[in-house]
């Protein structure tokens, strides 16, 4: 079968949830049977989002071929359940970076270089890699940012060029926009979204598909002034009414038609029937009253939750299968330093120390893995947090409180994490970490081991520093344990006290694999402890999701 495409643009203004449509679109279309692709286009020149502050973007997430991408990627695999490559992110920067590096190489053979057609090419060139190289039937496209913006103009462009080269019957655009309401009169407003699609139309786009967005109930009259003025059949008008349950938007987008009407329009027949009955259950329990555990996030961006969005979908699918509601306390660890919001992390049954970078609030999060220790409460640690778990330790175990990570105390005599002897001579900062899928083997035995019940796992790395050999033997015999090491015993990846009810840091990011239709095993380890420790009772048997 030819690869068909579904590009998604957004109007109006951005964080209206395109994101999230995509990958519920994603979705809809696994149901039927059609092997699918979703790939971010982001209008910003950096090359990737590696070398951004959270506070700009929200997190980085990392794909399995180490590729650091949009926080969008990290929606559209867990809605999907796929894993995606490096293609399905690509960047102002990255296009630019390939066509001046072919003009320099002569590859143009003294031609000018242009927008269109050499921008516009590499991009059309970008969106055909994904299936090549996934091996997919239908490939989303979703576009970052909001139609009228400058930088998004050559990706819009190439975009309507795809219709030209893949047909109609390949092709399908889809506008999400968003209807203000106004409180005054009690109504919502159609007008920007006519603005905006009247937009895309001077930009040569008619979109197929209008997704409306809507904080309050969008009315049939709504739908038929939207059709009618945007020239979009009415059942080509999705109404999409906030939900406080993401993972409701795929079962919305079916219960309005959505599925059979873009195969309708693709030419597809389904492969097979959808059997929504695993997200039937995901948003019942989600809707449920569930008993609440409080779990402390002890971060540095905490302000912007986007920050930390797969370690708070990690944490929400471990919740959903054990029947309870998991609240995150956010914590700025800064804060911590100055003796304050302690009594939030003291009412929390669990804590997790995310990862970081910089040397902003550590202290902070060396006391709270120090009150986890002393404690006993259940801690999770992610990468920072695992190294940070290490240096509290080797505090106590040393008796000097200048241990330390070389990446926040380069002159420590006590160098417990320190950087990977082959970092050592780089100094380019973007996608030059150790990254993505890297094998780690469990100690048999450990918590672990008995949280994953394999010996052998991939997980998803994305840092600098790691734990230094030379104080392996001494921490083990205090009580630390390494149960997860690379195959060849060089490299510590999992850590954990013996004396805890679970005391546990990974040096990969645990969060970026967790679905909510395939909890992480050491997410629901951690959150077993952290209702054993509130008196919380969980469901007996783990949903089989
Ligand atoms: N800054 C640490 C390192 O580079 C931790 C990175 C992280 O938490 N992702 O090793």
């Amino acid at each position: 079968m030819e690869t068909k495409f579904i590009f998604i643009t957004g109007g109006v203004v951005s964080s209206v949830g395109k994101g999230v449509t995509s990958a519920a679109l994603g979705r809809l279309l696994k149901e039927r049977g059609f092997k699918v692709a979703v790939q971010k286009l982001d209008p910003y020149i950096n090359v990737d989002p590696g070398t951004m502050n959270p506070y700009q973007h929200g997190e980085v997430f990392v794909l399995d071929d180490g590729a650091e991408t949009d926080l969008d990627l990290g929606h559209y695999e867990r809605f999907i359940d796929i894993s995606l490559n490096r293609v399905c992110n690509v960047t102002t920067g990255q296009v630019y970076a390939e066509v001046i590096e072919k003009e320099r190489h002569g590859s143009f053979l003294g031609g000018t270089i242009q927008v269109i057609p050499h921008i516009t090419d590499e991009i059309k060139r970008r969106i055909g890699m994904v299936a090549q190289t996934l091996d997919v039937d239908i490939v989303l496209v979703e576009v970052g940012g909001t139609v009228g913006d400058i930088e998004s103009l050559p990706f819009l462009e190439a975009l309507r060029q795809m219709r030209g080269d893949v047909g109609r019957e390949n092709s399908v655009y889809i506008h999400a926009t968003w209807l203000p309401y106004i409180g005054a009169t009690n109504e919502l407003k159609t007008k920007p979204t006519q603005h905006s699609v009247r937009e895309l139309r001077s930009i040569g786009i008619s979109p197929d598909m209008i997704v409306a967005r809507s904080d309050h109930p969008i009315t049939q009259d709504l739908i038929d002034k939207i059709a009618l003025f945007c020239d979009v059949e009415p059942q080509a008008i999705v109404p999409m009414v906030t939900t406080p349950v993401m993972y409701e938007v795929p079962l919305l987008l079916e219960r309005a038609g959505i599925g059979e009407y873009l195969l309708e329009r693709l030419g597809l027949q389904p492969r097979k029937q959808p059997d929504w009955g695993i997200w039937e259950r995901i948003v019942e329990q989600s809707r449920r009253q569930r008993p609440k555990v409080q779990v402390a996030l002890v971060g540095k961006y905490v302000e912007l939750h986007d920050a930390y969005m797969s370690v708070r979908e990690a944490l929400k699918h471990a919740a959903l299968a054990l029947g309870v509601e998991a609240e995150i306390a956010w914590v700025h660890s800064a804060d911590l330093e100055d003796g304050e919001g302690w009594e939030t992390v003291k009412a929390a049954d669990g804590i997790i120390v995310p990862g970081g970078f910089g040397d902003r609030g550590i202290e902070g999060k060396i006391q709270a893995a120090r009150y986890a220790r002393e404690d006993k409460v259940p801690y999770l640690g992610l990468c920072l947090g695992m190294q940070l778990m290490v240096v509290e330790f080797g505090r106590q175990v040393l008796g000097d409180e200048s241990v330390n990570s070389t990446e926040f105390d380069p002159d420590t005599p006590h160098p417990v994490i320190d950087l990977m002897p082959d970092q050592k001579d780089i100094v380019d900062k973007g996608a030059t970490m150790r990254l993505g899928l890297y094998p780690c083997c469990l100690q048999p035995g450990s918590v672990a081991a008995k949280a994953y019940g394999v010996d052998l796992v991939q997980e998803r790395h994305r840092h600098r520093f790691e734990l230094n050999n030379a104080y392996r033997e001494q921490f083990a015999e205090h009580g630390m344990r390494f149960s997860g090491v690379s195959p060849d015993d060089r490299l510590v990846e999992i850590a954990e006290l013996d004396d805890h009810p679970f005391m546990l840091g990974t040096q990969f990011h645990p969060e970026f694999l967790s679905r909510p239709t395939r909890p992480h095993p050491l997410f629901l380890a951690f959150l077993q402890a952290v209702c054993q420790r509130a008196g919380v009772a969980v469901v007996e048997e783990l949903q089989s999701f």
